[in-house]
C-alpha cells in the first residue's frame, strides 16, 4: 500500500501539491489524472522521494519514506519502478544493457543481471531484440524496454508518469493492455500518472482527479467518473 498524508510541496508562491491524503492499494491499477499543471509530476517525484514534500508523510509498504535518511532511501526507492514519458534510456547500449543498468549497482552477479533482463524482456514481449540498439526500436518498443528495465530490480509497485504520452493510440492501447497483464501477472500495483482521462478509463481500478495541486475527487472508477 502507498499512503500519502497530506502531503504539501510549494515552489516559491506556487502550491503544487497542496494537503493531499491519498491511499492506494495493494494490487491495484490506481491513476492520478489531472490537467497539465495540476501536480502530477510533483506528486509523482514525492512518492519515491525524489522530491521532499514539505510537510506530510509518504508511506509504502509500511516503511515511512519520509522519516527515512537520504543513505537509507537508496534502497526504499527500489520498490518503486518508474517508468518515463521520453523513455529515458541510453543509447548507447543495447536494449539488454538498458535493462541490466537497473541492476548494475546492486551487487547483481552478471550472470543473474542477464538471466534477469532476459526474463523481463520476455515478459514484455521484446525477448527476440534483447541485441538490438534502442534507437532501432519504434516508440512503443523504447517504452516496453522501459517497462522491463523498471520491473528488472523486482519492485512492489510500478509508476508511469505520463508514458504513453508521447504514443500513438494504438500503441497506447497495448502498453495500457501490458500495465494491466503486469498488474495481473507479478500482482504488482501499478500507478498511472496521466492527464488523459481515457487512460483512466479504459485501464484503472480506481483512481484520484488532481486539480491545482488538490485532490477533488477519488475512489472506484465507477464512483469516481462520472460520464456527462
Ligand atoms: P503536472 O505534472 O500536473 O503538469 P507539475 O507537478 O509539473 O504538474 O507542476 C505543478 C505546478 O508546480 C505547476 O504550476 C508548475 O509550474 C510548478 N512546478 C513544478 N515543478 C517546479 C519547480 N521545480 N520549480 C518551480 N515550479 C515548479
Ligand atoms: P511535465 O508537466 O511532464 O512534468 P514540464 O515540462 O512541465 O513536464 O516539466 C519538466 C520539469 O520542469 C519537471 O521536473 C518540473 O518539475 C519542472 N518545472 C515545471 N514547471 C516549472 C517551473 N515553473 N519552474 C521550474 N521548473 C519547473
Amino acid at each position: 500500500m502507498i499512503a500519502l498524508e497530506h502531503v504539501s510541496k510549494r515552489y516559491g508562491g506556487v502550491a503544487a501539491v497542496d494537503d493531499v491524503s491519498l491511499t492506494i492499494p495493494t494490487g491495484e491499477v490506481f491513476g492520478i489524472v489531472g490537467q497539465s499543471g495540476a501536480g502530477k509530476s510533483t506528486l509523482a517525484r514525492i512518492v519515491n522521494l525524489l522530491e521532499r514534500p514539505d510537510s506530510g508523510t509518504v508511506t509504502v509498504d509500511d516503511v515511512e519514506l519520509t522519516s527515512l535518511r537520504e543513505s537509507d532511501l537508496r534502497a526504499a526507492r527500489r520498490r518503486i519502478g518508474m517508468v518515463f514519458q521520453r523513455f529515458n534510456l541510453l543509447n548507447s547500449r543495447s536494449v539488454r544493457g538498458n535493462v541490466e543498468l537497473a541492476l548494475e549497482l546492486d551487487g547483481t552477479s552478471r550472470q543473474d543481471r542477464r538471466a534477469r533482463a532476459q526474463e523481463m524482456l520476455d515478459l514484455v514481449g521484446l525477448g527476440h531484440r534483447a541485441d538490438a540498439s534502442v534507437h532501432e526500436l519504434s516508440g512503443g518498443q523504447q517504452q516496453r524496454v522501459g517497462i522491463a528495465r523498471a520491473l528488472a530490480a523486482r519492485p512492489s509497485v510500478l509508476l508511469s508518469d505520463e508514458a504513453t504520452s508521447a504514443l500513438d493510440p494504438e500503441t497506447t492501447t497495448s502498453i495500457l493492455e501490458l500495465y494491466r497483464r503486469i498488474n495481473r501477472e507479478l500482482g504488482l500495483t501499478v500507478l498511472l500518472i496521466t492527464h488523459e482521462m481515457d487512460v483512466v478509463k479504459s485501464t484503472c481500478d480506481s483512481a484520484a482527479l488532481i486539480e491545482a495541486g488538490k485532490v477533488v475527487e477519488q475512489g472506484r472508477l465507477v464512483d469516481v467518473i462520472k460520464t456527462p
